[in-house]
């Protein structure tokens, strides 16, 4: 995806759904996008003397609200599929070491899923965790 579309991807899907585009939430979803999967006081923290604190919240509200971002590993803040690489996470839960994937094969196996099941699939989340390489035992 071009990055450079976003902001207009931003700005039309704000319109269509009846939202308007200020200034707070074109820096709220920078924030976002520039910090990857964050939380809420990190968005605040990065946005300090620009966008007040009830601002940021109710961006980020309005961005889950409409799809433009959604929570990831339950309190983590991220961009929503049109808005950046389409991806999956990962997560050690012994070392903390996070990673992104992504798998055709994966993907393909959903597509046939939903299709099985007359579903119009829009988006999906798939999130793994358990332990990495490094800390998986030995067999
Ligand atoms: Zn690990
Ligand atoms: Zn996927």
């Amino acid at each position: 995806m071009n990055a450079a579309s976003s902001p207009n991807r931003l700005h039309w899907r704000l319109r269509q759904q009846g939202h308007s585009y200020t200034k707070s939430r074109q820096l709220v979803f920078q924030a976002i996008a520039l910090l990857g999967p964050c939380t809420r006081p990190a968005v605040v923290k990065r946005l300090e003397g620009k966008v007040d604190r009830a601002s940021v919240y109710r961006a980020i509200d309005v961005f889950i609200e409409l799809d433009i971002a959604h929570v990831v590993r339950y309190r983590l803040i991220e961009l929503s599929d049109p808005f950046r690489q389409h991806h999956h996470h990962f997560v050690c839960r012994q070392c903390g070491q996070e990673s992104n994937f992504n798998d055709d094969r994966l993907e393909q196996a959903l597509e046939a899923f939903a299709k099985d099941r007359g579903i119009t699939l829009e988006s999906h989340q798939v999130e793994l965790s358990g332990l990495c390489r490094q800390c998986s035992p030995r067999a």
